[in-house]
């Protein structure tokens, strides 16, 4: 580890697609102890962190909505899935034994506990993993944005964006050859060309309260860790 680690504390955002593996629906067992392994390389590290994990591999608002029904219960229904899938990341750390916490959006005593700002800084000040879970608690926002949202919250040196391939590129690689792949990249530029990193709430949240985005593969076992120390593969995006 470099002598100065570039970061002390992150928030990782990681989609739930990315949790289904090639299920094609609910969760993979398998996937969410490789995140939690990865995270665990990152507390051994000394790196506090924070998760947010998104709910589209259960439910998604707008599949309410576009099947003509109310969007707001649509949305609720999406924040719901996103705190069965951080329930069972909490599942995952635990069992390798990876201290961690599930703060929820939207109340619910029986199953987690409620987020509040305090509460969140203080668990990882002593060290623990807080999931996120419940988006921002609001409909009509998504969880890049929830994510943004408490990595400015709870003061992340960086915001880690888990996707599907390894950092920004000028078109989709998987359908065009010709994509160009971004070691470095500015907020305002990402906004400018209209990239597929984050929606453009988050990316403006994070731009106005100087926090980079750093896109990498969440399906490199390691990569996270990789990067923590100065290694990995990733797109930094930074003003
Ligand atoms: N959602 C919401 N408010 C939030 C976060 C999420 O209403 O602050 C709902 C929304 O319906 C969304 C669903 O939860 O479609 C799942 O979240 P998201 O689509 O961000 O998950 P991901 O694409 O990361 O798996």
């Amino acid at each position: 580890m470099p002598a100065n680690p570039p970061y002390r504390r992150v928030l990782l955002k990681a989609s739930g697609e990315a949790l289904m593996g090639k299920q094609g629906f609910g969760i993979d067992v398998s996937v969410a102890d490789q995140v939690a392994a990865d995270i665990a390389e990152a507390r051994a590290l000394g790196v506090e962190v924070g998760l947010v994990i998104g709910g589209g591999n259960i439910f998604r608002g707008v599949a309410v909505a576009s099947a003509g029904g109310d969007r707001v219960t649509g949305d609720h229904m999406g924040m719901l899935a996103t705190v069965i899938n951080s329930l069972a990341m909490r599942t995952s750390l635990v069992k390798i034994g990876v201290d961690a916490v599930v703060l929820s959006a939207i109340a619910m005593p029986e199953l987690c506990e409620s987020f509040s700002q305090r509460k969140a800084t203080a668990y990882m000040n002593a060290g623990k993993v807080v999931i996120f879970a419940g988006g921002t608690g609001n409909p009509f926002f998504t969880t890049d944005s929830a994510a943004a949202l408490r990595a400015a919250e709870i003061g992340a040196d960086a915001l880690f964006k888990g996707t599907q391939v390894d950092g920004v590129y000028s078109a989709d690689p998987k359908n065009n050859p010709d994509a160009r792949r971004y070691d470095r990249i500015t907020h305002r530029e990402v906004l400018q060309k209209g990239l597929a990193v984050m929606d453009t709430a988050a990316i403006a949240l994070a731009r106005e309260n100087n926090i980079p985005i750093i896109v990498y593969s969440i399906h490199e076992k390691g990569g996270f860790g990789a990067i923590l120390k100065g290694e990995g593969r990733c797109t930094i995006v930074s003003d």
